[in-house]
């Protein structure tokens, strides 16, 4: 805390990653004496830059752009850029080092990173949203490659923007090289269904949890917080699988609908008009809107899926959940429920999906779109939502068989930081202290 001072999110994420290390340095004394925890909380690189654009009225604007390397023992730094007021170092630094794992986690061969900057792309028009991009990538593409760093979408980057970033690299490198970005639009060498992954993947997590219950979404009630893109899929998938999602949000309130969420309209509304969702109600009087995103979290549920940003559950929502009869609660966006909210679903046996794992499928499917583009070929959605399918399964598989070997069974925060950790700790200790 002395290092990182006011990095009070980096903090939290280290502090829920090592604490399920105990074990494992206890087993593996080569950790501690080659300094591998220290060396991890330390990023290969950090760098942060002067992002200037002219807005319509003629006026220069100034941003501040960040990219963290943190990782790459186990392969070229992958995670996506945040366009968001609230990015800050310490945001950047969180995320990253969470991305580490998760993406050793997905069993493919990414190392972890993260950027973004604090530009609020609400209420800008497309080109200005275009010049920005434009600016960022112009000292990005100093930095990143389809063999050093590969970034995503992430809060506030989509297709859209990704477009005007690789446009952007393209121009400025003279090359066509496709695996530099990822969730790109599939006429350019995106890969079908990298849109819907992490919906899809947290719902598949979840319902692996589930089947080892003899449970599953047929006939539950859904909460999902947000309405992007996380969100979304998200609703879709545990809709096919018979659950019914009876509210969603955005940063200005959430919607209840008794009828189960029109996700359709939510489509419409979000992605293709980027209005707000308190819209919904004008085409579903029958709905309501409540002015306070957090309250969300008062709606009874079965699953709850936290799928907007980090820290919204905190552990008042968290006991109010419980109180609600919550049963399982799956973390499709990143750190949504705070240290304290964690502690409390565990002590009351919710089955608990933490984000690394629940959320890892956007990545994976990003691994698979860098695969696609090496090998100049695309896969069919079909083929890509089974590979999508199996991984989920993996990590389900091994965060549990971890939680199991280290002592706290059925504890997936555990297992998937063992399972996570491991993997890149070894590969740290083969490649000597670099
Ligand atoms: P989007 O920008 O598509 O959507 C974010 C949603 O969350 C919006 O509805 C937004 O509302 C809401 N939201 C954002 N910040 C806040 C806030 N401070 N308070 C309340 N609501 C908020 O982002 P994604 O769906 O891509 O990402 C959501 C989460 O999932 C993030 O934590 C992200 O890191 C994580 N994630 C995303 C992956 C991906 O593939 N996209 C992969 C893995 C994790 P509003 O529009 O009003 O801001």
């Amino acid at each position: 805390q002395q290092r990182n001072p006011n990095e009070a999110e980096f903090h939290q994420a280290v502090k829920e990653v090592f604490e399920s290390l105990i074990p494992v340095l206890a087993k593996n004394p080569e950790y501690i004496e080659q300094s591998v925890l220290d060396r991890m909380v330390e990023p290969e690189r950090m760098i942060i830059f002067r992002v200037p654009w002219v807005d319509d009225q003629g006026k220069t604007q100034v941003n501040r752009g960040f990219r963290v390397q943190f990782n790459s023992a186990i392969g070229p730094y992958k995670g996506g850029l945040r366009f968001h007021p609230s990015v800050n170092g310490s945001i950047v630094k969180f995320l990253g080092f969470e991305q580490i794992f998760k993406n050793s986690l997905t069993g493919q061969p990414i190392g972890g990173g993260k950027g973004g900057s604090d530009f609020d792309p609400k209420g800008k028009s497309d080109v200005e949203i275009m010049r920005f991009c434009q600016s960022f990538m112009a000292e990005l593409s100093k930095h990143i490659g389809p063999y050093t760093d590969v970034p995503a979408g992430d809060i506030g980057v989509g297709a859209r923007e990704i477009g005007y970033l690789f446009g952007e690299y393209k121009k400025i490198r003279g090359t066509f090289e496709a695996g530099v970005l990822t969730g790109k639009a599939i006429g350019y060498g995106g890969s079908l269904g990298r849109k819907e992954a992490t919906g899809y993947g947290t719902v598949y997590f979840v319902d692996e949890m589930l089947k080892a219950q003899k449970e599953s979404f047929d006939g539950s009630t859904v909460v999902v917080s947000g309405s992007g893109n996380v969100s979304i899929y998200a609703m879709e998938k545990a809709t096919q699988l018979g659950a019914k999602v009876v509210a969603c949000s955005d940063s200005s309130g959430y919607i209840y609908d008794e009828n189960g969420i029109d996700i359709d309209l939510v489509k419409q509304l979000k992605e293709v008009e980027s209005k707000r969702i308190h819209e919904y109600v004008e085409t579903h009087p029958e709905a309501v809107f409540v002015a306070n995103h957090a309250d969300i979290w008062s709606v009874a549920c079965d699953i709850a899926l936290p799928c907007a940003t980090q820290n919204e559950i905190d552990k008042e929502a968290a006991e109010q959940l419980v109180a609600n009869g919550v049963k399982a609660v799956g973390e499709g966006a990143n750190m949504p429920s705070t240290l304290d909210a964690i502690d409390v679903f565990l002590k009351n046996n919710v089955l608990f999906a933490p984000a690394k794992a629940a959320n890892a499928g956007g990545v994976a499917v990003s691994a698979l779109e860098m695969a696609q583009n090496s090998a100049r070929l695309s896969w069919t959605f079909e083929e890509v939502d089974v590979k999508l399918q199996n991984i989920m399964r993996d990590i389900y598989q091994n965060s549990m068989e971890a939680s199991v070997e280290y002592g706290a069974p059925g504890n997936l925060v555990v297992g998937a930081n063992i399972a996570g950790f491991t993997k890149v700790a070894d590969a740290m200790v083969s490649q000597g202290v670099i």
